[in-house]
Parts: C-alpha cells; structure tokens; sequence
C-alpha cells in the first residue's frame, strides 16, 4: 500500500520543522492580539466555489470535490478564507469589529503533484475584518515579513501591486480582451477558456509566464481609480515607514477572486511563493452577509520546509535529551524510573531503555539520542543514593546524592 500521490507522511525531523514554525506564528499572532479559529475540513461545495470564484484555476481544476452518503456536495478546503468567511457570517462574529483571526491547518488541491506543490499541504494565515485602513494592510504584510525573518529566511522578496476596485478591473479585463485577441491562437487552452470571462488569470497562467504577449500586455496600474491609486500609496508609504523593502510587480493578479485593491506575494530567491493575499472588501457580501472590509493572506508551511532544507538552514534544537537513566541490571528498574519521572517532573528531557539491552547498547542508546548526561544506577548507588552521573562528552563521571541531582542539572545543563 501507498499513500496518495501528492501527500507525505509528516515524522521526525519534517514534524519538529513544522511544529517549529507553529511555535514562530502562535508567537506572532499573541504579539498582534490575533485569535485562533479553526474551521471544519470540509464545507458545502458552493462556500469555496462562490467564495474563491467559479472560474478559477482552484475551483475549475483543483478542488475535491464528492458527494457524501446523504448526496450533499462537499469539497475539502483549498483554502482558508472562503470557510473562514462563512464562519464569521454563520456565528455573527462582526457584531465586535475590527476581528482579527489567525488559522494553521490543512488544504487540498487536487495539483500535479510535483515539487513544491502537494496535493495536501498545510498553510498558517491570518484574516482581519472590518478595518479598511491601507494601515491594516501593511501590519499584515510586517506579520509575514517578521515570520520569515524569525523563521531564519533571508532573502525573502515582498511583491506588491493594486487591482481595483471592481469597476476598474472590469476596464482593465476589457482592454485586455482586446489586447489579446490577436494573440488567441498563441495562448495554452486554459488561457482559451479564460479569455472570454477570466481574462485576467491569463496574467498568472503558469505555463504562458514567459510568453511575449504576456509580458508586454497592458498594465492594471493603468486602470486605477484615483481612489486606488492613493490607497496604494498609503500602503507604500506604511511599508517604508516600517523600512520593509518591495517591489511593485504590475504583472501580480493573484488566482483567487475575491480580492481588490492591495495584493501582496512573498517570494523567495525571486521564484518560489511562499505565501501571498490581500484585501478583500466584497467576499462577506459574497457569501450573504454584510459587506466588511477585510485584509489576510495564507504563508505555504511546505514550502517554507522545503526552503529551509535546501538552504540548510537548522531551526531547531539538535533534539537532544538533557539526561538517559541508566539500570545497571533490572533490579535498578524501578529506583529508576521513579528518578526519571520525578526529574521529568523537574522539566528535564530525560529518557530510559525498558526492553532490558545489554549495558553497551544502552550507551550507544544514549549517544543516538545525543543525551548531555548519563545517569548510572547500580546496585551501590540505590543502596548510597549516591548517583554515578557522567557527562556524556567528556565521559567525567561525578558523584551526585540524588537528593543534589536536579541542583546538579540545573547548573549544569
Ligand atoms: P495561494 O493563496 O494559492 O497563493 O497559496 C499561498 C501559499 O500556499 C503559496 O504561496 C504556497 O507557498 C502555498 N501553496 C499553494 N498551493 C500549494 C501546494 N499545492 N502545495 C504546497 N504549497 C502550496
């Protein structure tokens, strides 16, 4: 048996990475007085196909989407917002604005797998409702830029650009219809299907990217509302103010189709995407309830895993235990575990063998878990209480009474 393509088993070091940056994002979103929410795995089909858009690469092409046994449409979630959207609606949580929510959990696309791109990958993002200041935008895109910075990534690239309001956009995707009419017949199938209603996901196919008609298509910055414009400004002006470096990058649309005015994308070593969003003032009315300006965007874990891989980068601790207890015969069994538990109570790392190896494993035990101290208890030692405690780099033993061993440890480790 195997598992599904796209999907990998988390264990060992790749779980201690991704509880690592748990830690670095719970921390962020405490210092930004976020909340957490957590919402169901699956939803009703249409919270995800009218919230992230009917004709999106995500909704056409990627979303699970099943029947259950009682035939109501379900799809797992390809994204945060659009299920968070419809919690906040469902449960009234507006009633108190501005609300400000933070999730870590699970998504599926059903994606070629390849690398980088899974099939479920977990992504940790942030989502504030009811505050339309170009303001909240900026303290969302400092969350993200702190992250990776706490997260060790240097490097990191933040883009940004503005997409209108509505209206604007609606300009923008006319001209654009007009700008590649001639250039149809040049465009990959998907790119067919998506000029006459999607047009401007065209700008963010993958496999057209490098396409001269892409690149030289008209520019949504052309398009803008004076109001838009000076949104966008605001939103720069914060940035620096902040001293966060970006660039504007006028080709950026985002493949989700809530969004208007800010968009933003983090990149690393200018390809990989490790996370992006937006504000999205229009998806609450999508959804049937009251309109609320919001702002949020989702950071790709995976990704994150992957980069701090291939760069090298360690993030956590070298896993070791402070201390492997040591029976010398299982007579000792007992004395030690009782020491072992009261130490764990003392908040030490403490480990000890149960399935009775032979002393020299017990050792090379102790070396694989990379414990600092090795703690012998013989025969002599339970009836002295006098521990033979050796540091297990130096290999110096020393003498400890039990009743001194935490005071010993304390100092020591
Ligand atoms: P999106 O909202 O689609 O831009 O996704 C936000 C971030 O999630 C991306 O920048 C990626 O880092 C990550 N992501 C999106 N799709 C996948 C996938 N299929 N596998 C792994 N990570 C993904």
């Amino acid at each position: 048996m195997q598992r599904p393509k796209g999907t990998i088993d988390i264990y060992g070091e790749y779980y201690k990475k991704l509880n690592y940056i748990k830690r670095i994002f719970d921390d962020l979103c405490d210092e930004y007085n976020i909340g957490y929410i957590e919402t169901p795995i699956f939803e009703s089909s249409e919270v995800f196909h009218r919230g992230v858009g009917e004709g999106t690469d995500i909704v056409t092409k990627e979303t699970y989407d099943f029947k259950d046994r009682g035939d109501r449409d379900i799809t797992l979630r390809p994204e945060g917002t659009a299920g968070i959207v419809r919690s906040v609606l469902e449960n009234k949580m507006y009633t108190t604005l501005p609300l400000k929510l933070c999730y870590f959990g699970k998504m599926y696309r059903y994606e070629r797998p390849q690398s980088g791109r899974l099939r479920e990958f977990y992504q940790a993002g942030v989502e504030i409702f009811g505050d339309n200041s170009p303001l909240m935008d900026v303290n969302a895109i400092s969350f993200m830029v702190k992250f990776y910075e706490r997260i060790g990534l240097k490097g990191i690239k933040v883009k940004i650009n503005s997409i209108g309001k509505a209206e604007d956009r609606n300009n923008y995707m006319a001209a654009l219809r007009e700008y590649f009419k001639p250039y149809i017949d040049d465009l990959c199938e998907d790119c067919k299907a998506r000029y006459e209603k999607n047009t401007l996901r065209i700008l963010d196919c993958k496999t057209d990217a490098d396409k001269d008609c892409i690149k030289n298509a008209p520019k949504i910055g052309e398009y803008l509302s004076e109001e838009s414009k000076e949104y966008l400004n605001k939103v720069l002006d914060g940035l620096k103010s902040l001293g966060i470096e970006y660039v504007i990058d006028d080709t950026l649309v985002r493949g989700l189709d809530y969004y208007n005015d800010t968009v933003f994308e983090v990149v690393f070593n200018e390809s990989s995407a490790l996370g992006g969003g937006g504000r999205y003032d229009t998806l609450t009315s999508t959804l049937g309830g009251p309109e609320l300006p919001a702002v949020g965007f989702a950071i790709g874990v995976n990704r994150v895993i992957q980069i701090l891989d291939e760069e090298d980068i360690k993030v956590i601790d070298d896993g070791s235990i402070d201390a492997y207890i040591l029976p010398v015969s299982e007579n000792e069994n007992n004395y030690a575990i009782e020491l072992m538990s009261s130490l764990r109570d003392n908040a030490f790392k403490v480990d000890m063998d149960f399935t009775g190896k032979k002393m020299p494993a017990k050792f090379k035990e102790a070396d694989r878990y990379n414990a600092k101290f090795v703690i012998i208890i013989g025969e002599d030692e339970v009836k002295s209480n006098k521990l033979t405690v050796r540091d297990n780099l130096t290999k110096e033993e020393t003498k400890i009474e039990r009743d001194n061993l935490i005071d010993f440890l304390d100092v020591n480790i």
